[in-house]
């Protein structure tokens, strides 16, 4: 059974067909890329899957379960974890706070007041080893307000996993890192990866090529190919569609 099986999706603005008939699977262990030039529908369609956006048509199942009409809490609550909601970050609470509230909103406790919460050892420990061995680490106390957009990335991948997700969905993780941030951030991806399927929508070829186990893409809202990377690399159609130069993708 796929984690995630997206069939036959469809999503119109007025006349544009952003989403158009899509069907795609991520299996376990994998990473499944999705890559496409900008205004392929590549944002629709994970909106579409985190329940942001009511598809036309088509169904999505998590795990063998359809969640096409569920709300977004009820599919994060049955492990689809989505990354780079800013607006979920607290920003005057520090790291290490932000990943033991995610880890509290997981273990479904009724505790909103920190003092309380500072006395579940157990929130702490679980916040900490979710920080181990992550640049993070040795910033786990400072306020999320004065992190670099790199760590606040790593952040933010990191109170996703609290939760414990079935499947990781990733819109442009790299956009707006530096060159070392980069790294940073493909290195953890790879390491996540091992455990968590991920579906990662991506610009930036070189993450991708670390990465994916396999890529689709999309162009004007359709797959027009979905393979390995070498396979995706050498897709004539792929070239042409979207990639437009013969070693764009060297
Ligand atoms: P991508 O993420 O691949 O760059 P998007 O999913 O953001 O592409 O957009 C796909 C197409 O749908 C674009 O033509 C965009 O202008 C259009 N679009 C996206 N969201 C909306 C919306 N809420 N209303 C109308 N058109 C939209
Ligand atoms: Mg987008």
């Amino acid at each position: 059974m796929s984690v995630l099986q997206v069939s036959n999706l469809v999503k119109r603005f007025g006349g544009l067909l952003a989403t158009d008939d899509v069907s795609l699977t991520v299996e376990e262990g994998e990473i499944h890329a999705l890559i496409g030039p900008n205004g392929a529908g590549k944002s629709t369609l994970i909106n579409q899957l985190c329940g942001e956006l009511a598809p036309n048509s088509g169904s999505i199942h998590l795990a063998g379960r359809n969640i096409t009409n569920l709300s977004v809490p009820d599919r994060v609550a049955r492990g689809l974890g989505r990354t780079f909601q800013v607006t979920n970050l607290l920003n005057d609470a520090t790291c290490r706070q932000n990943i033991a509230m995610a880890v509290q909103a997981r273990e479904g406790l009724n505790f909103r007041i920190w003092d309380r919460v500072a006395r579940r050892q157990r929130l702490w420990d679980q916040a900490d080893a979710l920080l181990a061995e992550t640049p993070l680490a040795e910033r786990c106390d400072i306020p999320v307000q004065d992190l670099s957009q790199g760590e606040r990335k790593q952040l933010e991948l990191l109170v996703a996993l609290a939760r414990r997700p079935r499947i990781l969905l990733l819109d442009e993780p790299m956009a707006g890192l530096g060159a070392v941030e980069s790294q940073e951030m493909i290195a953890r991806l790879a390491l996540i990866g091992r455990d968590t399927p991920m579906l990662l929508v991506e610009h930036d070829m070189e993450a991708v090529f670390a990465l994916a186990t396999r890529v689709s893409v999309l162009v004007y809202g359709r797959i027009i190919a979905s393979g390995s990377v070498d396979e995706i690399r050498e897709n004539p159609e792929v070239r042409e569609a979207y990639l437009g130069a013969e070693d764009a993708l060297c």
